[in-house]
């Protein structure tokens, strides 16, 4: 625990950027940083809360080794904080995983253990566990629990404590995705105790079984998502669809777009989830716009480029994986000149 403190003191928080739009739109986006974290992502944070999880309830002593499924940038945090408290970590993860993030976590001393296929991941991460005795984070169930919702510096607090001197300081949106869905059920939570007035919108890649649970109200399956960190298979058990206002489906070649308009348009040059929440962000600042309203609007920035440079910022890499961001960029380019919403 002390070491974890420790660290946590040493750190600085994110930066809450603002992201210079007309005057006269008289509405204010903020790109919440999570790129800066020592181990690049938003998972971080949830690293943090999961090894603090387990710490206080017994479940990780001296000795303990610790288990995650993950499909990367969670294992790659999860195994900085294994590193930290001196515990062995091992990372269940398909063998298509980014040569990038298998480097990262064996960076921290973590182990890579390789399925086929990603629904084997939950299954063989909880039979390793048990074979040595260990403990398996299961981030898709503790997600939701690990992080306190009420506060202790979560990601809903720091956000609404950088606003506060804003002339909007209580956001009409927040947008996020959903992999865990653990943030979006912590800012969801976070706004009603709080007794904000601030909407959250969660942006849904293709595929995603997310998106058309929420709007039937029951269970669906999906298939596998081509956005990285976001969209699953499966409604996991940390994603609450009772606390989000709106769901969003955005097109895979418009996550790519808003991408690449990001760091061309303003200079931040962030991941493929990052242009999810823009998609769903410049969508939501047309609608204003059109209804006369002002405002300011939240969202994140999961992860930084440089992980995707030889996948979702390669051309060659897109267009093998039929991925195509042209008629976006062309919405994109519309909307800026005109805050008018063509897509
Ligand atoms: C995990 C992840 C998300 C989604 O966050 P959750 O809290 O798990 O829903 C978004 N982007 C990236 C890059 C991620 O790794």
């Amino acid at each position: 625990m002390r070491r974890i403190e420790a660290d946590s003191r040493r750190s600085a928080d994110t930066h809450l950027h603002a992201i210079p739009l007309p005057a006269a739109w008289g509405i204010d986006v903020y790109l919440k940083d999570e790129s800066t974290h020592r181990t690049g992502s938003l998972k971080h944070r949830l690293a943090r809360s999961l090894f603090l999880f387990g710490l206080v309830n017994g479940w990780i002593r001296e000795g303990t080794t610790v288990v995650e499924a993950s499909s990367g940038s969670t294992a790659v945090s999860e195994a900085y904080f294994a590193r930290l408290i001196g515990v062995p970590f091992v990372a269940v993860m398909t063998r298509g995983t980014s040569r990038e993030k298998i480097a990262l976590i064996e960076s921290y001393g973590g182990r890579c253990h390789f399925v086929d296929t990603a629904g084997e991941v939950y299954g063989e991460a909880a039979r390793l566990a048990e074979a040595c005795g260990g403990h398996y984070l299961d981030q898709f169930t503790y997600a939701e629990r690990a992080t306190d919702w009420r506060g202790n510096n979560n990601i809903a607090e720091t956000i609404f404590a950088q606003l506060e001197v804003e002339r909007h300081p209580v956001p009409r949106w927040i947008v996020v995705g959903a992999g865990t869905g653990g943030t979006s059920t912590t800012i969801g939570r976070y706004v009603r105790y709080r007794q904000f007035a601030t909407r959250l919108a969660v942006v849904d890649p293709e595929n995603s079984a997310f998106y058309p649970s929420w709007a039937s109200g029951q269970a669906v399956d999906g298939g596998a998502s081509r956005i990285e960190g976001i969209g699953r298979p499966r409604v996991e058990p940390s994603f609450n669809p009772a606390i989000v206002d709106r769901m969003m489906r955005v097109p895979d070649g418009g996550s790519v777009a808003a991408m690449r308009d990001l760091k061309a348009r303003f200079g931040f040059d962030a991941g493929p989830s990052t242009g999810t929440n823009l998609w769903g962000v410049w969508q939501l600042v047309a609608e204003m716009l059109a209804a006369g309203e002002s405002g300011s609007i939240v969202t994140l920035m999961c992860d930084g480029g440089a992980r995707y440079a030889n996948s979702y910022a390669d051309d060659a890499w897109l267009a093998e994986n039929r991925l195509d961001p042209t008629e976006h960029t062309a919405t994109l380019d519309e909307f800026f000149g005109t805050g008018r919403w063509a897509g």
